[in-house]
Order: C-alpha cells, then sequence, then structure tokens
C-alpha cells in the first residue's frame, strides 16, 4: 500500500478542495481518502506515515482529443495567414514523412510532455493508418502499435480512437496525396482491421472515430457506429469545427452534419462530438437529448481560427463537456478549462458561466468517460489511482486560494503525477523520459 498526504484535495462533488487529505492506494487503486481534518486530525507530535504532497492535489486530467504528430507543428504554422484548410498543407507534409518508428517517437515525447502537464489518459484521434502512399504495412495495425507503446513509454493511459477517413470531401471525392494513407477503403475494411487490433496492455483501450462527415460517407456511418456499440466502445468524431463544413452537409445531404450522425446511428451516451463549434440550435438540442459528449478544444480553436462554440448552452441541453489538446498548439489542461469560461465572456460579454468544479469535471471525470475509463477522474475509493499534484508557491500561483487553480496555474505547476499508483512525474520532471530533447530531436526527424 502507498499512502500520500495531501496539503489540499479536491474530492468529487466537492465545490472546493479539502485540507490535510490522506490518501492510498494498492494495487493502483484508491483503497481510502480520508480528510484528517473533519475526521480528527492526528494529535499534535503525531506524524503521518506517508509521501507529503505540497499544494493541490487533482485527480488525473484527461485529455480526450489528441493527434499527437501535430505537436510536430507547434510554432511552424502560427504565423502565417490563411485559415483551418491552408493549415492542413503543413499538417499534411509531416503526415506524409511519419514512420512507425518516427510515429513512436514523437509520440513518446508528446504523451511525455502531457504526463508533466497532469494528463494521466489521452483519447488519441488516429487516422495514419497505412504507409505514405496509401500501401498497407505487413501488420495494418503497426501504427496503432506504435502509439500504444509510446503511451507506455510515458506511462499515461491511452485510448486508441481508430479513425475511419475514407474520402476527402462530403461530396465523395477521393483521397489524394499525402491523404491516401489515411484510406482502408470502405468501412467494412476498417472494421476488419479494426477487428484484428487487440492490445492485452492494461493501459491501452480501444475506442472508433468517424473523422468526419466530410472523410466518411453518409451510407457508411452506420457501419462505424454499429461497430463501436458492438463492441461498447467509445465513439468520437469532428463535428461542424468549420462552417463550411454545415455548408458542404447541407448542400450534399441537406441537413447539419450533427443531424447526418443522428440519422444514422452515430450519436448517443457513448458518443463524443469534438468541438461542435457551428451547430445550429437544434444540433444543440440532439446533442444534449441524445446524451452525445462535447469535447472542447479551445486552444486549437482560436489557433486555427475556427471560432467559439456555445459551451454553455451545450452543457445545459445535457451534453456533459470533456477537454483536449487536439493540435498540441498548447499542452495545458488548466489552459484548456479556463478558455471554456473566458471564452463564453468574449461571446457573452458576461462572466461566470461555469463554476470550477464544472470546470475540473471536464478536466478529469468526464474527459475519463468520454475515452471509456469509467472508473477513472476522480479521488474516489475503488478508482484509478490517479494523482496530479499542482504547486500553490509558484509565481503564477502563490496567494492564490486552492479553489482558484484553474483560473492561475499553468501546466508548468504540476509537480507531481501518479497513474494507477505509479509515480511518472516528481518534482516536475519525468522520471524516463528527457521530454525536451526527444521533442526536439523526434520533431527534427519529420521536419527538417
Ligand atoms: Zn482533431
Amino acid at each position: 500500500m502507498t499512502r500520500w498526504l495531501a496539503e489540499y484535495a479536491w474530492l468529487p462533488e466537492d465545490a472546493e478542495p479539502t485540507p490535510d487529505v490522506l490518501i492510498e492506494a494498492t494495487d493502483g487503486r484508491l483503497t481510502a481518502v480520508t480528510p484528517l481534518t473533519g475526521g480528527g486530525p492526528p494529535a499534535a507530535g503525531v506524524t503521518v506515515d506517508a509521501v507529503r504532497l505540497p499544494g493541490l492535489t487533482l485527480p488525473g486530467l484527461a485529455n480526450a482529443h489528441s493527434h499527437a504528430f501535430h505537436r510536430a507543428l507547434r510554432g511552424r504554422t502560427h504565423a502565417g495567414r490563411g485559415d483551418f484548410w491552408s493549415w492542413r498543407d503543413p499538417m499534411y507534409a509531416v503526415a506524409a514523412r511519419l514512420d512507425p518508428d518516427s510515429y513512436l517517437a514523437l509520440a513518446r515525447a508528446a504523451y511525455a510532455e502531457m504526463a508533466l502537464a497532469g494528463i494521466t489518459c489521452v483519447g488519441e484521434f488516429h487516422y495514419l493508418h497505412h504507409g505514405p502512399d496509401g500501401t498497407r504495412y505487413d501488420d495494418p495495425n503497426v501504427m496503432s502499435e506504435a502509439l500504444v507503446e509510446a503511451a507506455a513509454h510515458a506511462g499515461i493511459r491511452l485510448t486508441l480512437l481508430d479513425a475511419a477517413y475514407l474520402t476527402a470531401g462530403v461530396d465523395g471525392a477521393e483521397l489524394v496525396g499525402p491523404q491516401r494513407r489515411f484510406d482502408d477503403g470502405d468501412a467494412l475494411r476498417w472494421a476488419e482491421r479494426v477487428d484484428a487490433f487487440r492490445p492485452t496492455d492494461g493501459h491501452v483501450r480501444r475506442g472508433a472515430a468517424i473523422h468526419s462527415v466530410r472523410a466518411v460517407p453518409a451510407g457508411q456511418l452506420a457501419t462505424v457506429a454499429g461497430w463501436a456499440d458492438r463492441h461498447g466502445l467509445p465513439l468520437h468524431a469532428h463535428v461542424s469545427e468549420q462552417p463550411a463544413e454545415n455548408d458542404a452537409c447541407r448542400a450534399v445531404h441537406g441537413c447539419t452534419p450533427t443531424r447526418l450522425l443522428a440519422d444514422h446511428g452515430a450519436l448517443g451516451r457513448h458518443t463524443t462530438a469534438v468541438h461542435a463549434t457551428h451547430p445550429t440550435a437544434a444540433d444543440v438540442t440532439l446533442l444534449g437529448d441524445s446524451g452525445t459528449g462535447v469535447c472542447l478544444c479551445p486552444t486549437t480553436e482560436r489557433d486555427l481560427a475556427d471560432g467559439i462554440g456555445p459551451a454553455r448552452r451545450i452543457a445545459e441541453a445535457g451534453s456533459p463537456l470533456s477537454l483536449g489538446s487536439d493540435s498540441h498548439a498548447v499542452v495545458d489542461l488548466f489552459e484548456e478549462a479556463r478558455a471554456v469560461e473566458l471564452d463564453e465572456r468574449l461571446r457573452t460579454r458576461r462572466r461566470g458561466h461555469f463554476t470550477a468544479a464544472e470546470l475540473l469535471a471536464a478536466a478529469t471525470v468526464t474527459g475519463h468517460v468520454a475515452l471509456g475509463w469509467g472508473d477513472a477522474g476522480r479521488l474516489a475509493v475503488g478508482d484509478r489511482a490517479d494523482l496530479v499534484t499542482v504547486r500553490l508557491d509558484s509565481a503564477r500561483t502563490a496567494g492564490v486560494p486552492p479553489v482558484g487553480v484553474f483560473f492561475a496555474a499553468t501546466a508548468a505547476d504540476v509537480t507531481q503525477v501518479v497513474v494507477d499508483g505509479r509515480t511518472v512525474v516528481a518534482d516536475g520532471r519525468h522520471l524516463t523520459v528527457d521530454v525536451p530533447t526527444e521533442l526536439r530531436d523526434s520533431i527534427a526527424v519529420v521536419t527538417s
């Protein structure tokens, strides 16, 4: 058994953190979470035999939407003009250069950066399936295997959301150039390939993804959704990130992307719509009534000039909100969380849309549920022993009350990260990966 004594810990359902919490775990599971103050503090002079965690300890953060290889683009596209559509050109250039070895190296470094930021679980929305010209590798899931190994090295859990990406547009245009490596041919062959991918490691689970209504023909949406449903696995889809996607969908199908997904059985409690930046009022109702989750990626949405989604309306309609770093322009779930509130302020010119506890839930438990880990994201007995400790004595956080952490802290304030009971980050350093060096070297391979 391992015991930690947190100076503050944020317990489930609480509006704010609790001081002096004893946390115990055995075999990667929390076995006791005991506030000492309420339950009788140790008598003066009596020491508790536990690892001290100065600062605020949170449950593990879940990054519900990632494309690991986009990390190579940070700082390379941000000064340019253009929009989401022109940004894709350098993104495709990196995609074209990756092979299983360089993908492993880049993803390992990107996931280790996530660990440093307190992310204990990542949802990888994965579509780099085949060789650069579209030829299948001998093992058609070798790129998925690279991601599984990368997450193992980085010490975090992974949900491999295997994305069907079959066409270049809503009109069914064929994939060309660098996009050919995304292509399984059709949804049945996609299902055949993902059926063959059976990771046995405890840190990985499977899931499915519809890249978008641009990338999966309407007649094949149900095949992907049905596969996820049959296996009881999460299904994710990019939805209405751009107005042009809505316009194209209306032109071809006479409805919005959300309506199209609903009509083909792709919405529901196990589905997460990523972005939902430009939904109609009817879309918001469809998402909420079906219990479909929505994953917001505010730092990417602002970087790509996507727009600001109606986060509060989406939440009130019934969609659980999760967070993702998506393109990794920023890997910092504190920044993503406060952006949900602050962007809503910019949109509405009013303050106070989300409580601190709601932002915590989006960064932790809801994200884990969206990735198929219903047993993580809370400091609760029986849950996975994920602990993320944030210092309250940095230049950013000194003098900040613990409840204000989501409005003050950055990823750089994370000092200690425990995943499934195992310490991955201590004193702000990754224990097994030299993160800056590995990021520099792995990015140089695919960009130089
Ligand atoms: Zn994405």
